[in-house]
């Protein structure tokens, strides 16, 4: 059968600027510029064209879907898997869209060089904050993680290494306000989560990693969503469409991992292949 991936941005998606990956079963370690050329070259190797096109439309029109994309290219197959990720979520305060690009950013392993030893934040509770948090700690002179809850939601070994970083701060149960500065980023102010005890943390860089909405807009039409916008598959990456199938963290799913991803990569390849051998007769 042929094969192509359509992709708007890196191809290996949100893993790309990853400085490590260290919980992939088989690769501690290795980067994720390293893995996705790995993977990019693998799937090249068995087959897959691979096309850096954005894709604007999915429709489904005799019993055959149609995918346009933004530089009008059509493709059309008896089989599509979704698997188009996620994207970050923002806080929706003052100043943070204001100052994004000039000190607020979504990517630690991309940007965080560029405060280097300088002092910076980071906002969440999940693996994110917590990988971004030990990469800025690596590199800037001072790193100030705020999370809304006591306990973090990540992976326990890092929460671990971030307790155990001498230039790293927590801040528990504290939320950000505002992001201050005149052309940059100069401040936070924090406050309780009831909105008492202001404080204003002095800082060039923030890092929001405050997790993710799903890039499900293009399937809102033709599958069925959950509430938080993520499609509602099967076990075996089956959506509510015949030969629309849903991969990855864009899926409906308890754990969102490079694992479960890679998972339902050969779940949905094989249920998608076996849907064309059907479709083909
Ligand atoms: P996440 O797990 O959804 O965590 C988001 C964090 O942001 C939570 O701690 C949440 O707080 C906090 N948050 C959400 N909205 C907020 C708001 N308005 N104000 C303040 N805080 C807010 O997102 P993620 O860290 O981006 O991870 C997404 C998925 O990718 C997860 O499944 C994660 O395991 C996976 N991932 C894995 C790795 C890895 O395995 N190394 C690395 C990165 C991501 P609460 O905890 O209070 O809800």
């Amino acid at each position: 059968m042929s094969c192509t991936v359509l992709e708007s941005e890196e191809f290996g998606g949100r893993i790309f600027p990853a400085l490590t990956i260290d919980n992939y079963p088989g690769l501690p370690g290795i980067s994720g510029a390293d893995y996705c050329e790995k993977l990019r070259a693998q799937a090249e190797s068995f087959g897959a064209e691979l096309k850096n096109q954005t894709v604007s439309s999915i429709e489904y029109v005799d019993n055959l879907w149609q995918v346009k994309t933004t530089n009008n290219s059509l493709y059309i197959a008896p089989a599509i898997i979704y698997a188009a990720g996620e994207k970050q979520r923002l806080l929706d305060i003052p100043g943070e869209t204001e100052f994004i690009g000039r000190g607020v950013g979504f990517c630690a392993a991309c940007d965080g060089a560029l405060f280097r030893n300088k002092e910076v934040a980071v906002i969440g509770g999940g693996d994110k904050a917590l990988d971004d948090a030990l990469t800025l700690s690596r590199m800037c002179s001072a790193v100030h993680l705020i999370h809304r809850r006591e306990e973090f939601r990540g992976f326990a070994g890092s929460v671990a290494k971030v307790k155990q970083t001498p230039n790293i701060t927590l801040h528990l149960n504290r939320i950000a306000k505002s992001v201050n500065g005149a052309r940059r980023v100069e401040s936070i102010t924090l406050c309780d989560t009831n909105g008492d005890n202001e404080e204003i943390l002095n800082i060039s860089g923030l890092f929001i990693a405050v997790g993710s909405v799903p890039l499900t807009a293009l399937c809102a039409e033709i599958a069925e969503l959950d509430e938080q916008g993520y499609i509602i598959a099967t076990e075996d990456c089956k959506t509510s469409q015949p030969g629309l199938f849903a991969a990855g963290d864009t899926r409906q799913k308890p754990l969102r991992q490079l694992i479960t991803a890679a998972a339902d990569g050969a779940v949905a390849g094989k249920a998608a292949a076996d849907y064309v051998a059907l479709y083909k007769g």
